[in-house]
C-alpha cells in the first residue's frame, strides 16, 4: 500500500503538534513507521488520505460501536447542530439521555455529563473522596483512568507505551496517595487496605481490563473487591469507560452481576462525540455542587450535539435486544478463526477476550495482569500489525490495546480478516 499523502500530511502536522498528534499512541512509535491520516469513514471501514481501504478493529477506540457514520448518530448530530451547538443552559435533550441511561444500567439514581473519560474518572475520586472525607486511593497495575495525576501511576496502554509508567509533572504529594495493587490478586489488595486502615477513599478498576489488552477479571475478583469495600468502608468505582454500553446495556455491573458505588462512562456513551459521565445512587451523587460540596463543573458539559449523538447511539443499543449477542458471535467467529491460522502456523500466543473486546498477545503464558501483558514479545507485534496493515486490516498500533468489534463488520469482513491474519503469520 502507498502511504504518500499520509507521510507528507504527518510531516506537516509534526511541525505545528507535539509528536504531530494529540494523543501519543496515534504516533505509531510502537510499532514504527508514520500514522495513517483518515479522510472518512463508513460502517466498519476506514479510508485514509491515500484512498486505501482499511476494515477498521479500533473504532475510534471504542465508540463506533455500530460503525462510523451511522445515519441514526449523523441525523441527530445535524438536526442539532442548525439550532445551536452550545448555550452554557440547561437543555431538554441532557434529561432524555441521563433518563435513558439510569434505566438501562443497574444501581445508579443520578448521572452527570462531562466532556471525556478522564474528566468522568477524576470527578469520581474526587467526589469519593469528598463523600468518604479520606484520601488515598487503589488503582491496578497497567489500568488505564484517563491522564489525570493520580493515574498516572503504572496507567498502561499509551503510557505503558511511551516507557514513561509514571510522568513527570506528577507531583511526589499526588503520587503518595495512589496505592498501586496487581490485578486479579485480591490478596494484595487485602494487604494495601490493611496496611492503609481507615485511609482509603475508593478502589479504582476497569471491571474487565482494556489498557494492557484485554485481560478479563478472574472468578470471583470483582465480588472479593466489593467484599473487601464493604467491609473497610470503601467506595468501589468500576471504571467503565470501555466497558459501558458496550459488554451488556448495563455493562460490567450487568455481565458480572456486581455493584459497583460509582460508575465512570465515555467512549460509547457519546456516539463519537466527547463525552464522559459519571453516575452513582442518589445518597452518593447527591454530594456534588450545586446539592453538596464537591465542586465539578463544565463549560460545554451536556453540549446538545455531544448529547444528541449519544442519545441516539444509546436508543439504538437499548432498542436492539439481539446487538450484544450478535457483537458476541462475530468476535467469537474472529476469535476461533485466529487462533486456528495462529496455531496452524505454529505463532506461540494468547488470545483474551470478553464480549466484543478481543486481543492477541504473543507469548503462551496465560495473561492476568501486567506483568504477564508485558511479556509479549513486541517484536512479533510490530511485524503482526504491519503484516495486517498491508493487507487492508487495522488493528491498534500498540500491543496494549484491545480491539474493539464493531456490529457493521461482515461475516465476509471477519472471513477476509482471518485469511489476512493466516497469510501475514506465514511471515512472522
Ligand atoms: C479511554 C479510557 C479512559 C479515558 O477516556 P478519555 O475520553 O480518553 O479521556 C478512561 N478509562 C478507561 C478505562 C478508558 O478506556
Amino acid at each position: 500500500m502507498n502511504y504518500k499523502r499520509s507521510s507528507a500530511l504527518f510531516a506537516q502536522a509534526e511541525t505545528v503538534i507535539p509528536g504531530g498528534v494529540n494523543s501519543p499512541v496515534r504516533a505509531f512509535k510502537a510499532v514504527g513507521g508514520t500514522p495513517i491520516f483518515v479522510k472518512k469513514a463508513k460502517g466498519a471501514y476506514l479510508y485514509d488520505e491515500d484512498d486505501n481501504r482499511l476494515i477498521d478493529y479500533i473504532n475510534s477506540w471504542g465508540p463506533m460501536i455500530l460503525g462510523h457514520a451511522y445515519q441514526p448518530v449523523v441525523n441527530a448530530i445535524v438536526d442539532k447542530a442548525k439550532k445551536g451547538t452550545s448555550f452554557g443552559m440547561p437543555t431538554e435533550i441532557e434529561t432524555k439521555i441521563a433518563q435513558l441511561a439510569v434505566s438501562m444500567v443497574p444501581n445508579i439514581d443520578k448521572i452527570r455529563f462531562v466532556n471525556s473519560g478522564t474528566e468522568a474518572c477524576m470527578s469520581a475520586v474526587r467526589l469519593a473522596r469528598g463523600f468518604t472525607g479520606k484520601d488515598k486511593i487503589i488503582k491496578f497495575a497497567g489500568c488505564y483512568h484517563g491522564h489525570s495525576d493520580s493515574f498516572l501511576i503504572q496507567a498502561g496502554s499509551g503510557a505503558v507505551t511511551f516507557g514513561s509508567p509514571n510522568s513527570p509533572g506528577v507531583t511526589q504529594g499526588t503520587a503518595k496517595d495512589t496505592l498501586l495493587a496487581r490485578y486479579n490478586d485480591i490478596e494484595n489488595v487485602t494487604q494495601l487496605i490493611e496496611a492503609n486502615k481507615n485511609e482509603i477513599a475508593c478502589i479504582i478498576i476497569e471491571p474487565v481490563a482494556g489498557n494492557m489488552g484485554c485481560i478479563p477479571p478472574k472468578e470471583g475478583f470483582l465480588q472479593g473487591l466489593r467484599d473487601l469495600c464493604d467491609t473497610n468502608n470503601i467506595l468501589l468505582i468500576f471504571d467503565e469507560v470501555m466497558t459501558g454500553f458496550r459488554l451488556a446495556k448495563g455493562g460490567a455491573q450487568e455481565l458480572f452481576n456486581i455493584n459497583a458505588d460509582i460508575v465512570c462512562f465515555g467512549k460509547v456513551i457519546g456516539g463519537g462525540l466527547p463525552v464522559g459521565a459519571f453516575a452513582a445512587r442518589n445518597e452518593i451523587m447527591n454530594h456534588l455542587a450545586p446539592l453538596g460540596p464537591v465542586y465539578q463543573a463544565g463549560t460545554l458539559s451536556g453540549n446538545p450535539l455531544a448529547m444528541a449523538a449519544g442519545l441516539a447511539i444509546l436508543n439504538e443499543l437499548n432498542s436492539d435486544a439481539e446487538i450484544f449477542n450478535r457483537l458476541e458471535e462475530k468476535t467469537t467467529y474472529l476469535h476461533n478463526g485466529i487462533e486456528k491460522v495462529l496455531t496452524e502456523n505454529n505463532i506461540t500466543h494468547t488470545i483474551n477476550r470478553v464480549g466484543s473486546m478481543i486481543s492477541v498477545h504473543f507469548d503462551k503464558a496465560e495473561v492476568v495482569d501486567f506483568e504477564t501483558a508485558a511479556k509479549g514479545n513486541n517484536d512479533t507485534f510490530k511485524k503482526f500489525f504491519h503484516g495486517l496493515l498491508n493487507e487492508g486490516v487495522y488493528i491498534a498500533p500498540s500491543a496494549f490495546e484491545t480491539w474493539f468489534i464493531t456490529d457493521a463488520l461482515t461475516y465476509e469482513d471477519l472471513d477476509f480478516t482471518v485469511e489476512a491474519v493466516g497469510r501475514v503469520s506465514e511471515t512472522l
